[in-house]
Parts: structure tokens; C-alpha cells; sequence
């Protein structure tokens, strides 16, 4: 069995085809999804989704992608994460890849993520682009090893890998992975301890080989783990029951 750590089916592309995809997940033994929040007025769907599906799991957070939104403070976070089927905040971090000028305003979303995330004990769900610096500086500063997290879609180099592992947290891979030219998340992949790792999709984006371009859905994480498990040398099964295991492990108010 399978975790998706990450995927966003509240998007409308998903919520379209969500029978298909929930048939597709159980075709291919993805056991379990988590749903991943991007602003506050996005959040009640992604919870209803939770709710209404026993495998599924939520987050709340506010994407760094968003600016001039509702801005979430420490204590609306906390409330929202108060549902026992919220077992993550995020996704939140820093993005000066997307945007560019004057971002005191992600540093300052992220910190209130970490905050709130410190204050529910529900661990970060960490989203890094062209930033890794400040990400990593943030994170100490706020403490974050405190209650740590997930690195999701991760795309930086070993030395960052090493440095959030240090700090409690999980390398995600997607299915990134599976494209030729990423030699860097390869290596990665090959030296991370194998009870660090998580996969997910991040769909609707980024559809691994051989769906490249397409749709992304859950049950593609499949050809994400399978990538990670050629990488290490060893075999699917032995890579899907470390991630599982380490999936449940992180995120411990995840019920199964
Ligand atoms: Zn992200
Ligand atoms: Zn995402």
C-alpha cells in the first residue's frame, strides 16, 4: 500500500473525476491521500473531502504562491487545525521562484504557520522553490524542529536534504523524479535515509513518466515510488511499506 502526501483534489480538474480517481487509487493500492490546503476560503472543501472520505486526510495553510489574500494568523490556523481529521498545516514556506520583490510577507506567513504549527503539535507540510536559505534559517529561528514536517516536492540539493533532516523533517519526492534531466533529485533520492522519505503527487501538476504534461492524479505516485526504489536498489514492495510507515509515522493524528 501507498500514501499520497500530497495532492490538491479539492482542484476542480480532480473534484470533476473524483469517483474515477478514487477506483484508480484502489486499482493501484494507493491506500491513502492527504489534501492539501492553499488559502483559507479553499480550506472547507479540502476539509469536506476528508470528511467524507474515510482514507483521505486535510491540512490547512496558505500557499506562499497567494499573495494580497486573506492573510492567516496563529490562532485562526490553531482553530481550523482543530478537527481530528486535520492532521498537517501547510502547505506554507517561501517561493522566490514565482514571485519576485519585497516577500517579508511569505516570511512572515511562513513563521505563523510554524507557530501554529508548534501550538497543535500537527506537523508542517514545507514548500521550498529558489529559497532554500531562508527557508532553513526560518525554520531554526521558529523552532520548527519542534514539532516537524514534511520538505514537499523537493527539489534542492543533498546538503539542504541533510540540513531539514537534521531538523526532524521528511524529504517528499514527486514525479519530478521521473524525468530525465533531474540528476540532482535523483542523487538525492539515492542518499537520504530510507526512513526519511515520503512520495506524493502534488496533482493536479506535475504527472510523473510516462503521463508527463498530463492530469496528475493520486494513484500515479505509484511510478513516483517506483523510480525512488530503481534509484536505492531495492524493491517496490520494501519502498512502499517504508513510506507508508514513515507517512503515519510523521503525521501521528492520522487515523488508519
Ligand atoms: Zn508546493
Ligand atoms: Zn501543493
Amino acid at each position: 500500500m501507498l500514501v499520497d502526501s500530497h495532492c490538491h483534489l479539492n482542484f476542480p480538474e480532480l473534484l470533476a473525476n473524483l469517483p474515477a480517481i478514487k477506483q484508480s487509487m484502489q486499482d493501484n493500492q494507493v491506500g491513502h491521500a492527504l489534501c492539501i490546503s492553499v488559502t483559507l476560503p479553499d480550506f472547507p472543501q479540502v476539509l469536506a473531502l476528508a470528511e467524507q472520505n474515510e482514507n483521505f486526510y486535510a491540512s490547512v495553510g496558505v500557499h506562499p504562491d497567494y499573495e494580497d489574500i486573506q492573510e492567516p494568523t496563529v490562532d485562526e490556523l490553531i482553530k481550523l487545525a482543530n478537527h481530528p481529521k486535520v492532521i498537517a498545516i501547510g502547505e506554507t514556506g517561501l517561493d522566490y521562484f514565482r514571485l519576485t520583490g519585497d516577500l517579508e510577507w511569505q516570511r512572515t506567513r511562513f513563521r505563523t504557520h510554524i507557530r501554529a504549527a508548534i501550538a497543535t503539535g500537527k506537523p508542517l507540510v514545507i514548500h521550498t522553490r529558489n529559497s532554500p536559505e531562508d527557508t532553513l534559517r526560518i525554520m531554526r529561528e521558529e523552532n520548527a524542529q519542534q514539532v516537524g514536517g514534511v520538505m514537499h516536492c523537493f527539489t534542492e540539493s543533498l546538503d539542504v536534504a541533510l540540513e531539514a533532516i537534521t531538523l526532524g523533517f521528511y524529504i517528499s519526492f514527486s514525479g519530478i523524479i521521473t524525468f530525465k534531466n533531474a540528476h540532482t533529485i535523483k542523487e538525492v533520492a539515492k542518499h537520504v535515509p530510507l526512513n526519511r522519505i515520503l512520495v506524493e503527487t502534488d496533482s493536479p501538476y506535475l504527472a510523473p513518466t510516462p503521463y508527463r504534461g498530463k492530469t496528475n492524479q493520486p494513484s500515479y505516485v505509484k511510478h513516483v515510488a517506483e523510480e525512488v526504489a530503481n534509484l536505492r536498489g531495492i524493491s517496490f514492495d520494501e519502498l512502499a511499506a517504508a513510506t507508508t510507515e514513515n507517512f503515519f509515522r510523521l503525521f501521528k493524528h492520522a487515523k488508519h
